[in-house]
């Protein structure tokens, strides 16, 4: 096998194709290229060794006990390094009546953002979070996204917010405590990527959004760049 994951993928894929790429004592690394494949109705995985899984494209849907955690990569550069993202989407609600209110989902969410600015339009609640933003939380219906706030340049002089969703949430079928400690840790995901972005800049020594950075080591005021 070659040193890129991407390359050897077989065109047509009856089966799961498992490549170890290392394996040791206590360690097992391999890469699992799969399409649409699923393990069958009623079969569960119970094994004796712990796994740990990060998906580099595409995406995969894993059932835990009810709760469908939707697995897939959110961020991988040019140079392949990657930081992977877990996103939950809950399908059952464990029988719980003790679901959130409009009203109280709100207010949660204003209070794990502490500073934020908040919008209503087309039927959708947004709240953009932190200083500078980072998270972009929205409520539409009985659906909750979280996102990591970006903006990217749409034309030489226009730079256009572009949210990067890492989860869905169908809140109202979350039980509140549950629903408050997976809100909290989502969006403190989000900021954590957004803040992973901001590069320093060499010549000012300020620390900017990748938005605002001509390349790895000049921001755009430094460049000497006109935009
Ligand atoms: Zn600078």
């Amino acid at each position: 096998m070659t040193s890129n994951l991407f390359t050897d993928l077989p065109s047509n894929l009856p089966d799961k194709l498992f490549t170890t790429l290392l394996e040791a004592t206590k360690l097992r690394i391999e890469r699992i290229v799969s399409e649409g494949h699923s393990s069958s109705q009623g079969f569960w995985y119970d094994q004796d060794q712990n796994e740990w899984v990060v998906v580099l494209k595409g995406g995969a849907r894993m059932s835990i006990e009810g709760i469908v955690k939707v697995l897939r990569p959110l961020v991988c550069n040019e140079t392949g390094a990657l930081a992977g993202v877990l996103a939950t989407t809950y399908e059952s609600s464990g029988g719980s009546s003790d679901l959130m209110s409009d009203e109280a989902l709100q207010h949660t969410i204003r209070e794990i953002l502490s500073s934020y600015s908040e919008s209503e339009g087309d039927g959708i609640h947004t709240f953009v979070g932190n200083e500078p933003d980072e998270v972009i939380v929205q409520i539409k219906g009985s659906k909750l996204a979280i996102s990591v706030f970006s903006r990217r340049w749409d034309g030489p002089s226009s730079l256009v917010v572009h949210p990067i969703p890492i989860a869905t949430l169908n809140w109202r079928r979350i039980p509140f405590d549950l629903l408050k400690t997976e809100l909290t840790s989502l969006i403190e995901t989000a900021r954590k990527i957004r803040r992973s972005k901001f590069r320093k800049c060499l010549k000012c020594g300020d620390t900017k959004p990748p938005e605002w950075m001509h390349d790895e080591q000049t921001c755009q005021s430094c460049s000497g760049a006109i935009y």
